[in-house]
Formats: structure tokens, C-alpha cells, sequence
């Protein structure tokens, strides 16, 4: 019988593997892809998408019809839960699939627990394709009203939700709404003060509240609650208070990092099952914590193909180099962006130019592999 390669998740970390699916099938191995769409949203364009500024053609990779073109299954499912005993993947659709090489890159989710009752009009800046569903719905409200939108969280994706609402309502609404950011300690406070600098004063300029030194306790429809015992009433809510990883492994008893990540040793492989590979937000790097940046699982790309490859052939596995430190480019929205590498950052259109560079060429390589 031929040899199973399945794949869960259809991620950032298994593009080069997508892209050479064909090298598999021409070895003779079966391969199948299980992911709950048909696409796969780049995030790093993912605020640019909400402000209109990219379209969802523009970000997003066709996963099933690159799949399917070179021969594989695409099965459209979530995986729930592993058993590597009998190599099992057990779907949310009640169906199953048994491999003899599993690679996961199942991301990770913005958990929800702040939130109390009805989930109406309160979005999570993950997956990417809810910042559609947001879009449409800001869009309608601020065709009518004047509204207020909330957004929880202090990080780099809470700063570019808040930049890229501005330029939504600038360009598409009558009524510009009120931006509130709820950033918990401060703002962007894991970043130089450089850079936070550039953060508060792109904000402030354009008007956009910042509220810190105060920790968002409960979050319904319509109502932000802080521990300090304020509230605040937001129309919209986003939720963007940092992620975790997906939790299939730790809900499998697969060993898991501090984080609930597969844990993973340099071959990108689980510590205690060698058929198991794993890349993206989804692992916990045994020999290091890596930040939970796509920057990473694009950088493990040839590493899981090549040894994904390796395991099935029986040869030797390669072992992955997370590489120094990287380069971040934040989406202000107006046309402006903050870089930031080592000691090198500034801000402006030029930064924002860079980055619309380097994310338009990515995503080409990968638009590519549709034809
Ligand atoms: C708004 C925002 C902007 C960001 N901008 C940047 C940036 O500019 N640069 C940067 O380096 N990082 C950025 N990040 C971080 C970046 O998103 C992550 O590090 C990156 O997405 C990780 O890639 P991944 O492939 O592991 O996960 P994901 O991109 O989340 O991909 C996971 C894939 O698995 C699928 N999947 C999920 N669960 C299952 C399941 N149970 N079964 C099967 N399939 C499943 C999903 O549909 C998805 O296709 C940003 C994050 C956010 C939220």
C-alpha cells in the first residue's frame, strides 16, 4: 500500500511543501491535505485586507485547488484530536484519516475567555477571514451611525486593527467612528521605546484613543469592563490579546511546550513520535521559544519539506536554524508603516512601501502555484 503523508492545516509553514506536493505523488505517496477552508489568508496583509487596501484575492492562497492540481486529497475539516498509537487524525466532522507521516500547522487562536454571553458583533483578529466579516459589518454601521469600536489587546495586531479601521471609515464611511485601543499595561510595551514612540504618535494624531494601566476583565456585546471597575460601550469589539497555540495536541496528550505547542526537537519533529512533524504558531521549539511571528514558520518552510520527504524516503533528516533576529514592519493604515530590525527602525511611507514590497512579492511566489 502506498505510503500516507497527511497534512493538517494548509499554514504558512507548509507552503514549500504545498508548492512541491507533486514531488510526493511522483515518489509514489498518497498525500492529503485537511484544512477548514478552501483557502489560506496571509496575515501579514490581513489588516491591509480590513481597510480595503488589499482585496481578499490579493492575500489569499487557493490551498485545495493547488492540492488538488498536483494530485492530492483536500479534505475540508478541522482535525480535533491526534492518536499516533493506531496514526489517527480524528476530524470534527466525526470522519478519519490514518497516515504514516502527519505534519501539523494548524496557527493559532485568539482565546475568548473574557468573553461573557452572545458573541454579536465581537470579532477576533484571528482567523484573518473574520477581518472580512468585520469589514462588512463597520461598513454598515458607519453608513448609518456614528459608532464607537473597541479594540483589546496592546500589541503590533491591536495597533494595525486600530490604524486600518481609521483608513476603512475614512475611505467607506459618512459618520467616522470613535477607535478605542484597550491595551492592558501599554501599548506595544514589548517593543523600543523608539518605536512605541511612533506607535502613540500615529494614533494620537489620527485621534485614536489609547486606554492603559488597566486589564479588560469581562467583554460582552456592546460593553468593555476593566478591572479597574470602568466601563466603556463599544459597538464593535475586537479581540486582539495575543494567541495561543492551536490546542489539538494537548487535547491528544502529545507532548506539549509551556504554551500547549507541539513540542518539537531541531528536525521539527514531535519529541516522542518520529512520524509527527510540526511548523508554524502550532509547535514549541524544544531548544528555544520562538516568537509566534510568520517570520518563523516561513523560515521552516524547506526544513519540514525536505524532512517530511526524508522520513518517508527512510534518509536522514535535516535539522532547522531559527536564524537571528528579524525584520517587522507594522501597517499603520495610512499609508505609513514602523520598521524595525535590530538597532535599524523608523517610520513612515517609506516603511509601509517595504513592506507592501515584501508582502505583494510573497504572496506572487505563492499565486504562482495556482496556475
Ligand atoms: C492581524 C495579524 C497580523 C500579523 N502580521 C504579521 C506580520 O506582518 N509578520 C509576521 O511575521 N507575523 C505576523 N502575524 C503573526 C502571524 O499571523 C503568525 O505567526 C502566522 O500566521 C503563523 O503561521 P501559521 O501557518 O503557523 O498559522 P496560520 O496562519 O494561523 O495558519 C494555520 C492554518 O491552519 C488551518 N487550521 C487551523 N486549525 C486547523 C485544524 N484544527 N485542522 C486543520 N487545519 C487547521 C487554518 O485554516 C490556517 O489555514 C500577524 C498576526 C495577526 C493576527
Amino acid at each position: 500500500m502506498k505510503k500516507h503523508l497527511v497534512l493538517v492545516g494548509g499554514g504558512h509553514a507548509h507552503m514549500v511543501t504545498l508548492k512541491n506536493l507533486h514531488a510526493f505523488i511522483d515518489k509514489g505517496y498518497k498525500v492529503t491535505v485537511v484544512g477548514p477552508s478552501h483557502y489560506h489568508y496571509y496575515s501579514g496583509m490581513g489588516p491591509g485586507m480590513l481597510s480595503r487596501t488589499y482585496s481578499p484575492d490579493d492575500i489569499r492562497f487557493a490551498t485545495e485547488h493547488v492540492v488538488t492540481k498536483q494530485g492530492g486529497n483536500f479534505v475540508l475539516d478541522k482535525a480535533v484530536k491526534i492518536e499516533p498509537s493506531s496514526r489517527t487524525v480524528y476530524l470534527e466532522s466525526g470522519d478519519t484519516i490514518t497516515y504514516d507521516v502527519l505534519s501539523c500547522n494548524a496557527g493559532s487562536y485568539v482565546p475568548w475567555d473574557k468573553v461573557a454571553g452572545d458573541r454579536t458583533d465581537i470579532f477576533s483578529v484571528k482567523p484573518i477571514e473574520t477581518l472580512l466579516a468585520a469589514q462588512k459589518r463597520i461598513v454598515q454601521l458607519i453608513g448609518q451611525k456614528k459608532i464607537t469600536i473597541g479594540i483589546v489587546g496592546g500589541g503590533p495586531s491591536s495597533l494595525e486593527i486600530a490604524g486600518n479601521i481609521w483608513k476603512l471609515a475614512k475611505d467607506n464611511g459618512k459618520f467616522q467612528p470613535t477607535i478605542q485601543i484597550f491595551a492592558g499595561s501599554e501599548l506595544m510595551s514589548r517593543f523600543h521605546e523608539k518605536i512605541r514612540k511612533m506607535a502613540y504618535r500615529s494614533l494620537r494624531k489620527r485621534n485614536i484613543d489609547i486606554i492603559e494601566h488597566d486589564y479588560a476583565k469581562e467583554i460582552s456585546t456592546g460593553q468593555i469592563s476593566l478591572e479597574s471597575g470602568k466601563r466603556y460601550a463599544a459597538d464593535i469589539i475586537f479581540l486582539a490579546v495575543g494567541v495561543k497555540p492551536a490546542t489539538i495536541f494537548k487535547d491528544s496528550g502529545l507532548p506539549t511546550g509551556p504554551d500547549d505547542g507541539l513540542l518539537v526537537n531541531k528536525f521539527l519533529q514531535s519529541v516522542e513520535h518520529p512520524e509527527i512533524f510540526g511548523g508554524g504558531d502550532c509547535i514549541y521549539f524544544q531548544d528555544q521559544p520562538l516568537d509566534k511571528v510568520g517570520v518563523y514558520a516561513v523560515r521552516e518552510n524547506p526544513v519540514l519539506f525536505y524532512n517530511l520527504m526524508a522520513t518517508l524516503d527512510g534518509t536522514e533528516l535535516q535539522e532547522f536554524d531559527p536564524g537571528g533576529s528579524y525584520l517587522l514592519i507594522f501597517n499603520l493604515g495610512d499609508g505609513k508603516g514602523i520598521l524595525g530590525k535590530n538597532s535599524l527602525m523608523f517610520g513612515g511611507r517609506l516603511a509601509f512601501m517595504i513592506k507592501d514590497y515584501i508582502d505583494r512579492k510573497f504572496m506572487r511566489e505563492f499565486h504562482e502555484m495556482e496556475k
